[in-house]
C-alpha cells in the first residue's frame, strides 16, 4: 500500500527532539503510551484482518478528547506517520501503520442515551456492540453495521450500511453532529449549524478530516424483538432464488429493503444439521425494521423462493440479530480481502454470472453477497453528503477469506478477477469501506464519491489538513490550488 512506503523518521532513541516529544506526550496523556516490549503492546496492535501485523513505534491509548488533542499535537509536531484506530476492523488494515504512531481510540467506548430526545452520544472508539446494548435498553437503535465488533468510527465515516438501511438510511443519514480534533489540534463541533462544511465532509469522506472523539446519532424505535430472515437454499438454486428475491424487492416496503443474499459454505457447527455441513448455500437474510409480527407475515415469500435447505428465520431480540454474523468471520482469525461494487441493475444475465461464482470460491470461508440498496438509502441527494450518488440499486461485496500466507496471491487475484468480470457492467464504483487494498488509489475516490464531491473534499482537506497528517485511510490529497488557511483564522470556532 502506498502509505506503507512513506519513510519513517530515524530510530526514536537516536533523535533527542523526538525523545523529548515522547516524554512530553507521556506527561500529557491520561491514557497509556505503548512501545514494543511494553505490557499490552501486542494486544493493542492487533487488527481484525490477520494478514496485517503492523509494529507501530508508538501507540497512544487515548481516554478522552484531551488525550486525542495531545496525540494530534505530537503527530503534527514530530511529523511521524500517523494512523487512527477505531474498531481496528478495516479489512485494508488502515487502523494502524508500521513504524509510525497510532492514535488508538479503543479505550473510548462510552455511549450515553437521551431517550426523551431520541439521540445518543457515542465515543469515537466504540463498537456497535456497545451502541446496540445501550440504545436497546430504551427500545431504540442507530442504523449501524451487521457485525457487532466493527468500530462505529470507520463504519460511519465511510457511510455505514446495515440491516435498517431500507427504513432509516445509511449510518451517516442519522448523524447529528461530531466532535472532531482537526490537524491543528483543535477540538471542534461539526453539525448542520456549526462547521457545516466539515460536517458534510465527514459523512462519507472517511478519516481524512481529523479524529472524531464523539458521534451524536438520531435514534429510532426498533425491537426489542425483531423478525429476522435467514433462509438457506442450495447454491445450485441461486439463479432462481436471486430472481425471486429481486422481483419481490421491486414492490416491497422500506422495512425489508435492507436485505441481502449471501453465498457461503456451511461450516461444521452445532447450529446446522450434520447433513448440511460442507454444503455451498445461498442465504436470503434481512431484518424487518418494523413490528415483528407484521414482519413475520410480510417476509414469508422470501422463505419460499425454492425448497430451503435450512430455515433459521424467526423472532429474536435486536441485539442478538446484530450479532448473528459475528462468528462467520471472527476477529483476528483469518486473512481477508474485501472488495465491493455498486450495481444499477441486476438483470438475469448478471444474476447467472454472479451465481456461477457461488461454486467457484477459492476457499470455503470465502463469502460474497449482493446487498439491496433501496428505500431510504436512495432518498438523499448526491451532494447532501460526501458519500455521493445514491441511485445504485445493489452492492456486490466480495469477502475473500483464507488462512495461509502462501494463498494470498491466489485468493486476492480471484477476488480481483470476479470484480473485473462484473465491473464492466456497472459504473465500477466501490463502497469505500470495502476497498480491497486501496490499490485503485485516487481513482476509486473519484468514482466512489463522484468528481464534484471529490473536488469539494480535496478543497476542504486543504483547509482542515493541509499537510495531509491524516493519510492512513482512503486518502483525499489536499487540493494544490487551494491556498493554505491563514494560521487558524479560517478555522477558529465562533
Ligand atoms: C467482518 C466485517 C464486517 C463488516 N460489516 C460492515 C457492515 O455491515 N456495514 C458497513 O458499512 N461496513 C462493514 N464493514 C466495513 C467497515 O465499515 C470498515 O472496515 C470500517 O473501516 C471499520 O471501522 P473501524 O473503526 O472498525 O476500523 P479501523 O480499522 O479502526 O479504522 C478504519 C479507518 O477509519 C478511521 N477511523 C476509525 N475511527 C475513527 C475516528 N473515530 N476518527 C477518525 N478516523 C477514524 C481510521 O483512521 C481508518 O482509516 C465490515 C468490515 C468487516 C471486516
Amino acid at each position: 500500500m502506498a502509505y506503507r512506503d512513506i519513510p519513517v523518521r530515524q530510530p526514536m532513541n537516536q533523535d533527542p527532539d523526538l525523545a523529548r516529544a515522547i516524554e512530553a506526550l507521556r506527561a500529557r496523556l491520561g491514557g497509556t503510551l505503548l512501545q514494543a516490549g511494553d505490557e499490552g503492546y501486542d494486544a493493542a496492535r492487533e487488527l481484525w484482518n490477520s494478514m496485517f501485523d503492523p509494529e507501530p513505534a508508538l501507540i497512544a491509548r487515548c481516554t478522552d478528547e484531551q488525550d486525542v488533542m495531545a496525540a494530534v499535537d505530537f503527530a503534527r509536531t514530530t511529523g511521524m506517520l500517523t494512523a487512527v484506530r477505531g474498531g481496528g476492523h478495516n479489512a485494508a488494515g488502515m487502523g494502524s501503520c508500521d513504524g509510525g504512531f497510532v492514535i488508538d481510540l479503543s479505550p473510548m467506548q462510552a455511549v450515553q442515551v437521551d431517550a426523551s430526545q431520541r439521540c445518543t452520544l457515542v465515543q469515537g472508539g466504540a463498537t456497535w456492540a456497545s451502541v446496540d446494548r445501550e440504545t436497546q435498553r430504551h427500545g431504540l437503535a442507530v442504523p449501524g453495521g451487521m457485525i457487532s465488533s466493527t468500530g462505529v468510527g470507520g463504519l460511519t465515516l465511510g457511510g455505514g450500511i446495515g440491516w435498517l438501511r431500507g427504513r432509516h438510511g445509511l449510518t451517516i443519514d442519522n448523524l447529528l453532529s461530531v466532535q472532531v480534533v482537526t490537524a491543528d489540534g483543535q477540538l471542534r463541533t461539526a453539525s448542520a449549524e456549526q462547521n457545516a462544511d466539515l460536517f458534510w465532509a465527514v459523512r462519507g469522506g472517511g478519516g481524512n478530516f481529523g479524529v472524531i472523539t464523539s458521534f451524536e446519532f438520531r435514534l429510532h424505535p426498533v425491537g426489542p424483538e425483531v423478525m429476522f430472515l435467514a433462509t438457506l437454499y442450495h447454491a445450485e438454486e441461486a439463479p432462481r432464488v436471486m430472481r425471486g428475491w429481486r422481483d419481490f424487492l421491486a414492490t416491497a416496503p422500506d422495512d425489508i429493503q435492507g436485505t441481502m443474499v449471501e453465498f457461503s459454505t456451511l461450516p461444521e457447527s452445532s447450529e446446522f444439521p450434520p447433513e448440511a455441513w460442507g454444503k455451498p448455500v445461498i442465504a436470503v437474510a434481512g431484518l424487518w425494521a418494523g413490528e415483528a409480527a407484521e414482519g413475520e407475515r410480510r417476509v414469508q415469500p422470501l422463505r419460499e423462493l425454492a425448497d430451503p435447505l435450512i430455515d433459521l428465520s424467526g423472532r429474536l431480540p435486536y441485539c442478538e440479530a446484530q450479532q448473528l454474523f459475528d462468528e462467520v468471520i471472527p476477529w483476528g482469525a483469518h486473512r481477508a480481502y474485501f472488495k465491493s461494487l455498486f450495481l444499477d441493475t441486476l438483470d438475469d444475465d448478471l444474476i447467472d454470472t454472479i451465481a456461477a461464482y457461488g461454486t467457484r470460491r477459492p476457499t470455503e470461508s470465502t463469502l460474497f453477497s449482493v446487498w439491496r440498496m433501496g428505500g431510504a438509502v436512495q432518498r438523499v441527494a448526491p451532494d447532501a453528503t460526501a458519500f455521493g450518488d445514491r441511485s445504485m440499486e445493489w452492492m456486490l461485496s466480495i469477502d475473500t477469506v483464507w488462512d495461509r500466507a502462501e494463498d494470498d496471491e491466489r485468493c486476492i487475484n480471484w477476488a480481483r478477477g470476479f470484480w473485473e468480470d462484473i465491473a464492466g457492467r456497472s459504473a465500477a464504483r466501490i463502497y469505500l469501506n470495502f476497498s480491497g487494498l486501496n490499490e485503485e488509489g485516487e481513482h476509486q475516490l473519484r468514482t466512489g464519491l463522484g468528481e464534484d464531491n471529490f473536488r469539494r473534499l480535496a478543497a476542504l482537506k486543504a483547509v482542515y489538513d493541509p499537510d495531509n497528517l491524516f493519510r492512513v485511510n482512503c486518502n483525499i490529497p489536499p487540493a494544490p490550488e487551494t491556498p493554505p488557511p491563514s494560521a487558524g483564522r479560517r478555522l477558529r470556532e465562533r
